[in-house]
């Protein structure tokens, strides 16, 4: 069957319409890629908005008061993607991470938290079921949440410095409600709360180490992450990369770190903790995430389901398949979960371990998606 390239509701991107197979085979909770990689891990935007303008995500000269953001009927309903959420934990979704945008500006999204709180894996446990924030209003919002059935929280945080901060997120944002946040979300039991620090070379990366000693004692999980090329608008250079291996190097000449194991396959960040001295314990930890330096396609599982509800098999895609065209065209269950086996065993994607190269350079031709629509 010849598959109908249809563009998405703002025009701005190309989906496909997935091919429901005539058999139709009922999931089996082990769904394998081209590339033998499994389905374990969902990431769903709730909302393309945002109040912070990060120049490396959403640069106020492109997402200013003419963009157009998706209008409310676009967006998937929670009860259309708590109906998807579920065909994926049949294929094998054990983890589910709400993004965006910023997640917590989609009106009543505990209502959408207790519904997929209340899903099972294959095996029956729970899923594990998180959520990535600017921080900006989960001081309100974290017992709420908690309450809904939300595991954890990962916590976006550029900087410490308050006037670095605020222009990072180019909204004037004070840096001292982000903390507050983070200290609320502990408190309301939503902890260990990850931090997720990008790194642009010459912007914060002299936060380094002013990060990993304000957290050194803390219970959280710090995570500096390599600016990828994502999206097309963040006039992203390789010059302003700072190498993972940079960050540990200079983390480590002033703090001892120990190497920690890998616990789980698929794990994206490398992890190491302060080790301990003669005169305090073993510290909290430190990970990096080097999707440019050293690229971990070959252990990736992970899906990203749009705004609107369009799959993506990569950060990287430039074409995703419109799951909301599916289900608005009646189709039942087991035709959904169907096309959603065959899209994801036709997987074959791995921008990050061909970048550079000349299949990445050549590319489509197409426009890539940008972060704040799937989600990072
Ligand atoms: N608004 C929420 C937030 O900032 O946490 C959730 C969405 S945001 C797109 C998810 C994560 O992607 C954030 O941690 C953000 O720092 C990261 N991110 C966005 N653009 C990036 C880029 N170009 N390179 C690396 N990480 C990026
Ligand atoms: Fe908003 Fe998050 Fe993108 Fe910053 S990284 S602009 S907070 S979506
Ligand atoms: Fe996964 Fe694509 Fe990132 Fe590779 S580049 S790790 S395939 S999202």
């Amino acid at each position: 069957m010849v598959e109908r390239v249809i563009p998405v509701a703002d025009h701005r991107y190309l989906a496909t319409l997935p091919v429901i197979p005539a058999a139709l085979a009922a999931p089996t909770g082990h769904l394998l890629d081209r590339l033998q990689r499994p389905l374990h891990d969902l990431r769903i935007s709730v909302t393309d908005r945002c109040n912070f303008r990060c120049s490396y995500c959403m640069p106020k000269e492109i997402f200013d008061k003419q963009y157009g953001f998706l209008p409310q009927s676009s967006l998937l309903s929670f009860e259309e993607i708590a109906r998807l959420a579920g065909l994926f934990v049949a294929h094998g979704v054990r983890k589910i991470r709400l993004t965006g945008g910023e997640p917590l500006l989609r009106r009543d999204l505990e209502r959408l938290v207790a519904m997929l709180a209340d899903l099972r894996t294959v095996e029956g446990d729970p899923l594990d079921l998180t959520l990535t924030t600017n921080g900006s209003i989960l001081a309100k919002k974290a017992a709420a949440l908690k309450q809904a059935g939300l595991g954890r929280v990962t916590v976006s945080l550029d900087a410490l410095d308050d006037g670095i901060f605020r222009r990072m997120n180019d909204a004037d944002f004070p840096v001292a409600e982000v903390l507050a946040g983070i200290d609320a979300a502990e408190r309301a039991g939503l902890g260990p709360v990850k931090i997720n620090m990008v790194v642009k070379r010459g912007t914060n990366d002299h936060e380094i180490v002013p990060m990993a000693r304000h957290f050194r004692d803390r219970n959280v999980a710090l995570r500096f992450i390599e600016y990828m090329d994502v999206g097309a608008t963040n006039g992203w250079r390789m010059d302003d990369v700072l190498p993972s291996a940079e960050v540990i190097a200079r983390i480590g000449e002033v703090f001892p770190l120990e190497r920690m194991p890998v616990t789980t396959v698929g794990e994206t960040a490398e992890r190491w903790r302060h080790a301990a001295t003669a005169d305090r314990p073993a510290g909290g930890e430190i990970g990096t995430i080097s999707s440019v330096t050293k690229a971990f396609c070959h252990d990736c599982n992970r899906a990203r389901l749009s705004t609107e509800g369009k799959l993506f098999l990569c950060l990287f895609a430039s074409r995703g398949h419109d799951l909301r065209g599916l289900l608005r065209s009646g189709a039942s269950d087991a035709e959904i979960a169907a096309a959603i086996g065959l899209v994801w065993q036709g997987r074959d994607d791995r921008y990050s371990e061909l970048r550079g190269r000349a299949e990445a350079a050549a590319g489509s031709g197409e426009r890539r998606v940008e972060m704040h629509y799937i989600g990072g």
